[in-house]
C-alpha cells in the first residue's frame, strides 16, 4: 500500500487487504470489515454487470454531505456564531436522480437544500422532498419561464431564491412577479476583486464571467428602491471557485464578500443569507499541499475560515450574524463512487532476448547490440545516449534505402532490449542526471477497457488527477510501469499521471498480466463531474453504474442498477435509427444471398451477430 500512497488518498475509505487484495472500509461504522472490491466485481459480473463499471458506495455518499454539515455544525458552536448553516448541493455536480434524491433524503436532518443551474435542474429540484428550511438557489441564465416557475414554487412552500445575475434579468423577475402577484425570493450574485488560485482561477474576480461588478450592484439597489422589490432582496451570492488549493484564498476571498454583506446592510438591503459558493476541495493526491489536485486544509479549517471571518466581520459592524450557506458539490460527491476497468492487453516496450547482428548488416547494428557490453553504473547515461544515436542512424538510413526492413526490425527491437537492461541498472543504481525523465517515456502500455473520453473527462480535459491502482496483487510486488490506454481510437484517450507515495509519475507499477486472471483496475473520487460531462467519442456509451451498500459484515448488497448504453442506445443519440441500419444490412446480405455469395446458414449467423452486437455493451465483452 505504500507504493500507491493509499494511506494518505484514501480517506480511510480505500485499503490494501491482508490477501493483497483492495478493500473498501465503511467510513460511517469503522468497526465494520471491509469488503474486498475484486470480490465485489466478480459478484457484479456473475449478476451480468460487465466492466466497465461505475461502482458507487452509498455510505460514501452519506459520508461525504455528514462530514460537511456536521463540520459547519461544530465549527458554528465552537466559535460562537449565532446563525446557522444550510448547505445546497449544485446539481450540476452530479445529477443522477438517485444521487440527488439520497442527498436531499440524508440532508432532511440539516435543512440542506438544492442548487439550480437550469430550467431542468429546477425541474429536478421542485420534484424533492425537500425540507421545510431547506433552500432551492437558482443559479445561472435564467427565461421567463424558469422565472415564472421559480416564484411560483413559493406558493408550494420552497424556499426558492433567484439569484440575479443581470439586470436585465430583474426586470424579467419584476414582470413576472407582478403578472402573478407573487413577491420573489432574490439573490444578486457580486463579482469579488480578489481571484482564488488553482484551476478555476478564472471563475473568481472581477472579470469572470457571471454576476455583476460593483457599479452595477449600485444600480441594482437603486431599481429595486424604486420600484419595491428591495425587501425581497434577502441573498448575497459570491462564488469562489472550485478546488479551491489554498484556505487563505477562501479567509481573503470571504473577507471581501463580507464587506459587500455589510455594505449591503448600511444601504437598506435585508440580507438573512450569505451563499459562498463551491469551492471546497478534495485531495485527490493526498499531497495536503496547495497544488491544483490536492488541498492544503481539511473540512473543518475551510468551515474556520468562513464562520470565523463572517463573525467577526458581522460583530465589527454590529450586524446579526447571517445564516451561511455554501454549494459544495464536489466535496460532498467526489469519494463517493470509482471507476473499475479490466485491462485487456498490454504493448511491453522491452524485449527479453536481444537479436544478433547478422552478416551484412551495417555496422551500427554490431554497435547498439555491443552497448550492453559496456553497460554499468557509472557508464549508464553514456549508454543511453549511445543507444538512442545508433538507432536513430539505422531509422536514418531506412528511410534512405539502404537499411532493409528486416535489418529495421532487428535493430528497433535490440535497442528495446538494451534499454530495459540499461533502466534496470539505473533502478538498482539511481543515477543523479536526465535519465530517470528520459527512460520515463519508455514504460508498457496497458490497454483497458473503458473510455476516457465518457467514464473520465476532466483528466483528458484539465488534466485532473485521481488516484488509479490495480486492484490485486498488492502483495507482491509490481514489476512494470506503465501508461493506461482506453478502447477509443484516440491518442488523447490515456492516463499518463499517476500519484504514487512519492509523488506524482507518468507510470504506473502493474503487475504481469495472467492467462487466468482479469486485471482490474479502480480510478477513484469520480464522483463529481464526471458522470454527466463524459461525451460519445468513438460512440462508446454511459458504462453500467452500480450503487451498493456494504453490510457492516465483509458483503455488500446491489442497492440500484442502472444498465450502461447498449448499440442501439448510442446510435439513436446520433440520430440513426437502429431499425434502418438493421433493415439497410439484411437487405444487403439477402442480395448476397440471392447472388448465392452466401448460404442460408450463414445469413442467420450474420443477422444474429449484427442484432447482438446492436442490443449489447458498446465496450469490449
Ligand atoms: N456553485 C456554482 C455557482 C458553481 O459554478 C459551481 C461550480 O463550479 C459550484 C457551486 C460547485 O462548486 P464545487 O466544485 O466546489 O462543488
Amino acid at each position: 500500500s505504500s507504493l500507491y500512497g493509499i494511506d494518505a488518498w484514501g480517506h480511510g475509505l480505500v485499503n490494501v487487504l491482508p490477501d493483497g487484495n483492495i478493500g473498501l472500509s465503511d467510513p460511517l461504522n469503522r468497526e465494520a470489515e471491509p469488503v474486498s472490491l475484486p470480490e465485489i466485481v466478480r459478484d457484479l459480473k456473475d449478476r451480468g454487470i460487465a466492466t466497465p463499471i461505475q461502482l458507487r458506495v452509498q455510505s460514501f455518499l452519506d459520508y461525504g454531505l455528514h462530514r460537511l454539515c456536521a463540520a459547519f455544525g461544530e465549527t458554528i458552536e465552537q466559535v460562537g456564531y449565532k446563525g446557522v448553516y444550510r448547505g445546497v448541493f449544485p446539481i450540476k455536480v452530479n445529477q443522477q436522480s438517485e444521487v440527488v434524491s439520497r442527498l436531499v433524503e440524508v440532508g432532511q436532518q440539516y435543512g440542506y437544500g438544492l442548487e439550480a443551474g437550469s430550467k431542468p435542474e429546477l425541474i429536478v429540484a421542485l420534484a424533492q422532498p425537500l425540507a421545510k428550511d431547506s433552500l432551492i438557489i437558482c443559479n445561472g441564465v435564467k427565461d421567463d419561464e424558469f422565472i415564472r416557475l421559480a416564484i411560483l414554487s413559493r406558493k408550494l412552500g420552497f424556499n426558492t431564491v433567484i439569484v440575479l445575475e443581470s439586470l436585465k434579468e430583474f426586470e424579467i423577475v419584476r414582470r413576472v412577479s407582478d403578472e402573478i402577484g407573487v413577491k420573489p425570493m432574490l439573490g444578486v450574485r457580486v463579482k469579488l476583486t480578489q481571484t482564488v488560485t488553482g484551476k478555476w482561477e478564472a471563475s473568481s474576480g472581477d472579470r469572470s464571467s457571471f454576476g455583476l461588478g460593483t457599479y452595477e450592484v449600485v444600480q441594482l439597489i437603486d431599481r429595486l428602491t424604486e420600484t419595491g422589490f428591495l425587501d425581497c432582496l434577502v441573498l448575497q451570492h459570491n462564488h469562489l471557485g472550485s478546488q479551491v488549493p489554498n484556505v487563505i484564498d477562501v479567509r481573503r476571498t470571504v473577507t471581501e464578500a463580507t464587506r459587500f454583506f455589510v455594505e449591503l446592510r448600511k444601504m437598506g438591503v435585508p440580507l438573512e443569507y450569505l451563499d459562498l459558493g463551491g469551492g471546497l476541495g478534495i485531495d485527490y493526491t493526498g499531497e495536503n499541499n496547495s497544488t491544483d489536485n490536492s488541498v492544503n486544509y481539511s473540512v473543518e479549517e475551510y468551515c474556520t475560515a468562513i464562520v470565523e471571518t463572517v463573525g467577526y466581520a458581522m460583530d465589527e459592524a454590529g450586524l446579526p450574524h447571517p445564516t451561511i450557506v455554501t454549494e459544495s458539490g464536489r466535496f460532498v460527491t467526489a469519494l463517493s463512487s470509482m471507476l473499475i476497468f479490466d485491462v485487456l492487453d498490454a504493448t511491453y516496450y522491452d524485449v527479453p532476448d536481444k537479436p544478433a547482428p547478422r552478416e551484412g548488416d551495417h555496422h551500427y547494428m554490431s554497435d547498439l547490440v555491443a552497448v550492453e557490453g559496456y553497460l554499468e553504473p557509472r557508464r549508464v547515461q553514456e549508454c543511453y545516449n549511445d543507444a538512442v544515436y545508433y538507432r536513430d542512424e539505422i531509422r536514418a538510413l531506412f528511410r534512405r534505402g539502404v537499411v532493409d526492413l528486416r535489418q529495421m526490425g532487428r535493430a528497433e527491437r535490440a535497442f528495446l532490449y538494451t534499454l530495459a537492461r540499461i533502466a534496470q541498472v539505473n533502478r538498482e543504481h539511481p543515477s543523479s542526471g536526465d535519465l530517470d525523465a528520459q527512460l520515463e517515456a519508455y514504460v508498457d502500455y496497458y490497454h483497458c477497457n473503458f473510455s476516457l473520453f465518457q467514464s473520465l473527462p476532466d483528466v483528458w480535459a484539465i488534466d485532473q488527477i485521481h488516484p488509479v491502482i490495480p486492484l490485486q496483487r498488492h502483495d507482491e510486488a509490481p514489476t512494470r510501469r506503465a501508461i493506461l490506454t482506453d478502447i477509443t481510437c484516440d491518442s488523447d484517450g490515456k492516463i499518463s499521471h499517476f500519484v504514487l507515495e512519492d509523488g506524482l509519475h507518468k507510470a504506473l507499477p502493474v503487475h504481469d498480466l495472467r492467462d487466468d486472471e482479469d486485471y482490474l483496475i479502480g480510478v477513484f473520487f469520480v464522483g463529481a463531474y464526471q458522470e454527466t460531462l463524459g461525451d460519445l467519442h468513438n460512440l462508446f456509451g454511459d458504462a453500467n453504474v452500480v450503487t451498493i451498500a456494504l453490510d457492516g459484515e465483509g458483503g455488500f448488497s446491489v442497492e440500484h442498477e442502472t444498465e450502461g448504453d447498449s448499440i442501439a442506445e448510442v446510435l439513436s443519440y446520433v440520430e440513426y435509427d437502429p431499425q434502418d441500419c438493421l433493415a439497410a444490412f439484411r437487405k444487403r446480405v439477402d442480395g448476397a444471398v440471392a447472388r448465392r455469395d452466401l448460404s442460408a446458414d450463414e445469413r442467420r449467423v450474420l443477422i444474429s451477430a449484427y442484432k447482438d452486437s446492436l442490443a449489447g455493451y458498446t465496450y469490449f465483452e
